[in-house]
């Protein structure tokens, strides 16, 4: 139902756009005034944690699972588990993760849907609301471009987006941070990562990436990697080790959530 509810939105408002009589730039008042709470009326959201209906200014998840949400807070901490992580391995200027991720909580959902549901929606919703959350912090200060850690061109393609994509578009709207999609390219499609250990894994992640862009666009830079779920370091580790060539250049990490604490 939610799926459908979203691509039925999609569809009016494609369908609107492409009519000669109605421009659906200048007439979002018109989409936003009327035509969502319709398809609100009868295609109700859902909180994708408790299942309860949404009001018409909520997404994803209700006021009270809000305020139940599993957020780490790690931005206000000096030296955070996060950045621990990483410690070493680049010049690194700041990391967190937004929540915390456990594979039998409710929260979980919000991860599955958008890794494995078809819910890239689910991505921008968070991204925004993580934006949102750190932005007081300090977090995205100085930041020049967001670099959502990228999926192979074959995964891409099954699922129809890359989920870390998503969120780091969240974040442009928030922020206003340019988001640059072609920076580091997947050459590799590696297995997947669940059931190895940690030394397994960044054995499995040599060489995955690659930078794609001259070392001249990055140089002196402040990037910000953005990535789903952080169980070790190892995909961001290989993502940064991509862009180690190009002198002064600053990267700060941004996770969904972390996994296993
Ligand atoms: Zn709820």
């Amino acid at each position: 139902m939610l799926f459908y509810s979203f691509n039925l939105n999609r569809m009016l408002i494609n369908s609107l756009s492409s009519s000669p009589e109605i421009n659906i730039d200048k007439d979002m008042k018109l989409t936003k005034h009327w035509i969502s709470p319709l398809i609100r009326l009868f295609f109700p959201h859902y909180c994708v944690v408790c299942g309860g209906r949404l009001r018409e200014e909520e997404e994803v998840l209700c006021a009270e699972c809000w305020q139940r949400f599993p957020c780490t807070n790690f931005q206000m901490l000096k030296d955070n588990p996060v950045e621990r992580l990483f410690w070493g391995k680049f010049t690194l200027g700041r990391a967190t993760a937004f929540c915390y991720y456990w594979q039998e909580d409710d929260y979980s959902r919000i991860v599955r849907l958008l890794k494995y549901d078809g819910r890239p929606d689910v991505g921008i919703s968070m991204g925004k609301k993580m934006a949102a959350e750190l932005w007081s912090s300090g977090f995205f200060e100085g930041i020049d471009m967001l670099i959502p850690v990228p999926l192979h061109e074959k995964r891409q393609k099954e699922r129809g987006y890359n989920q870390s994509e998503q969120l780091a578009l969240g974040v442009k709207e928030i922020t206003g941070i340019p988001l640059k999609t072609d920076a580091v390219v997947r050459v590799r499609n590696t297995e997947t990562q669940t059931h190895k250990t940690a030394q397994e894994r960044f054995e499995n992640m040599q060489k995955v990436f690659q930078r794609a862009v001259p070392i001249e666009l990055l140089q002196g830079k402040h990037v910000l990697l953005i990535d789903d779920v952080l169980t070790t370091s190892a995909t961001l580790t290989a993502c940064a080790d991509a862009l180690q060539e190009v002198p002064d250049l600053t990267i700060s990490i941004l996770a969904l959530a972390m996994a296993g604490h």
